[in-house]
């Protein structure tokens, strides 16, 4: 029988409850175990799909297509735990299946709907759908913080489902902040005492808590914490802000014991912890050899999640060259107003990821021209690839008014539009081109040298594509279709000839890259960066002499 593990956050949003979920679950993965994990988000969306990227941050696309939270991209990157649009539930998603089966008249035998048993049982469901016979352990995040009304039915659910699976069965942890109190010189384990008290009062009383405070926890504040909040002395564990990388947070869990808390606790048939693999990948972190310069080139660049993987994936190709990415975030619209020399002159590389609507576009034209004319390496992913396939139409083959027409629907020269299938579409949640979708590779391009690979499945979430009219004149003019879907409909990658690294793409690569294990395309590009970095180095020190 699967073993639980719940997750739940108090004092304030944001101190990473995601990233300890997948901590752990990488941790768990090292001894031997299956892991699987799954979020919980309390707020009324279906989805985060339709959420504006500065809400929410990133939407997180898995192979099914499903558009889920930014924490589902944590678990992958540190777990092996395939996610399905089982592991991401929100009230909204919850309660659209009550009420669908309360209007098909079969379910409820004429009985009032109410939250308890209707919705919490529907929510149950969904934890035990996890719970399968091949899994040791299931790790549940509860989203948001103890005391919002809307995360009430949630924490219901998981204290009710220690009844029905057994209290030794599960394990709760509880994330809080230890704030430092600069007038008062001292920790404050206060807030950490009432939220624990505001989740005993709900039924729940926590087995673990993970601290989050910017200094060392003391002693006699860990004591108190314990005393206070009901919980063992050697489970109150601090958790301090890491130095380096996130990729930390797991080794750092370890020295204070938690994965032995866990096996013990669940009694879990687990191996010897191996963790070489994560370790080393650390060390090359902690001690880069080079150092490149990208541009992110791109609208929402004050939110730092809203191009959350897209940084991560940039860091994986780091540490696989052993690098350190500094990552230059650039406004579009700046681009557009000063001038790309005045923005981008000293940067090895250019990147422009996903977005939706108007704002920025000519920016990011203006961006790929410098880096094309330039031949500063180039990766434009789904919105980025339309734009380099405009910049190029209007620069090379004169087509002055060629637009997507997401832009202009009555644009003379169409270069990009909209995907036949999603013509007499007129609902916006959950509709757009999404998920897994094979793509064949021209042998000899970048793409095929990348991936080492013919046939490779990337993550989709579009509406528009190139228009294939156009085909032959880009590739006249030397933009290469490089990469398409397998009966060659739809182009998924171009690619620039004559140009050192000028590759973009219709999905999005970096919803599959791993610390451990980074993107072969984010890899090459960084890669190619640096080559350029070396060579723009020696072309100036020979200018010297
Ligand atoms: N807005 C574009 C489209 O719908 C690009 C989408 C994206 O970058 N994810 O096709």
């Amino acid at each position: 029988m699967a073993k639980h593990l719940f997750v739940t956050g108090g004092v304030v949003s944001s101190l990473g409850k995601g990233l300890t979920c997948a901590s752990i679950g990488m941790l768990l993965e090292h001894r031997g175990l299956r892991v699987r994990l799954q979020k919980f988000d309390p707020y009324i969306n279906v989805d985060p799909g339709t959420m504006s990227p500065y809400q929410h941050g990133e939407v997180y696309v898995l192979d099914d297509g499903s558009e889920t939270d930014l924490d589902l991209g944590h678990y992958e990157r540190f777990t092996q735990a395939p996610l399905t649009r089982d592991c991401n539930y929100t009230t909204g998603k919850i309660y659209l299946s009550v009420i669908q089966k309360e209007r098909e008249g079969r379910f409820y035998e004429g009985k009032t709907v109410q939250v308890i048993p209707h919705v919490t049982d529907e929510i149950k469901a969904a934890i035990h759908r996890l719970a399968t016979d091949d899994v040791d352990v299931v790790i549940t995040e509860i989203g948001g913080t103890v005391g919002d009304i809307e995360g009430l039915p949630f924490l219901e659910a998981i204290r009710q489902f220690a009844l029905d699976v057994g209290r030794e069965n599960c394990v709760y942890i509880h994330l809080t902040l230890v704030p430092y109190l600069k007038a008062a010189g001292e920790l404050k384990t206060k807030p950490t005492q009432h939220s624990v008290g505001m989740l005993r009062q709900i039924g729940i009383q926590p087995d673990i808590l993970i601290c989050r405070s910017e200094h060392p926890i003391a002693p006699e504040d860990k004591d108190k914490i314990a005393l206070f909040c009901n919980v063992e002395r050697k489970a109150v564990i601090e958790e301090r802000d890491k130095q380096f990388s996130i990729y930390e947070v797991p080794l750092s869990l370890v020295n204070h014991g938690l994965d032995e808390i866990l096996v013990k606790r669940l009694k879990l048939k687990a191996g010897p912890l191996d963790l070489s693999d994560w370790r080393a990948m650390v060390e090359r972190i902690i001690h880069p050899k080079h150092e490149a310069r990208i541009a992110v080139v791109g609208k929402y660049m004050k939110h730092r999640d809203s191009y959350k993987s897209v940084y991560e994936s940039l860091d994986h190709a780091g540490i696989a060259n052993q690098a350190r990415v500094l990552c230059v975030r650039v406004e579009a619209e700046e681009v557009d107003a000063r001038g790309a020399e005045a923005i981008l002159s000293g940067v090895d590389g250019i990147l422009v990821p996903g977005g939706f609507g108007m704002r920025g576009i000519e920016g990011k034209i203006e961006a790929i021209r410098y880096a094309r004319l330039r031949g500063i390496p180039f990766f434009g992913i789904c919105l980025g690839m339309q734009c380099a396939v405009v910049e190029f139409a209007r620069d090379v083959l004169h087509l002055a008014d060629a637009n997507s027409t997401e832009f202009d629907p009555s644009a003379a020269h169409p270069v990009i539009c909209l995907m036949e299938e999603q013509q007499l579409v007129r609902e916006r949640g959950g509709t757009m081109r999404l998920g897994s979708w094979p793509c064949a590779l021209a042998p000899e391009s970048l793409s095929a040298r990348a991936y080492g690979a013919q046939l490779v499945h990337e993550r989709h979430r579009h509406r528009y594509e190139l228009n294939n009219g156009y085909r032959p004149a880009f590739e006249q003019h030397g933009l290469i279709a490089a990469g398409s879907s397998p009966d060659g409909s739809i182009v998924e990658i171009m690619e620039l000839r004559g140009h050192p690294w000028f590759v973009a793409v219709q999905f999005h690569p970096e919803f599959k890259s791993k610390p451990t294990q980074a993107h072969p395309l984010f890899r090459d590009f960084v890669a190619a960066a640096l080559e350029r970095r070396e060579a723009v180095r020696l072309g100036s020190e020979r200018d010297k002499r």
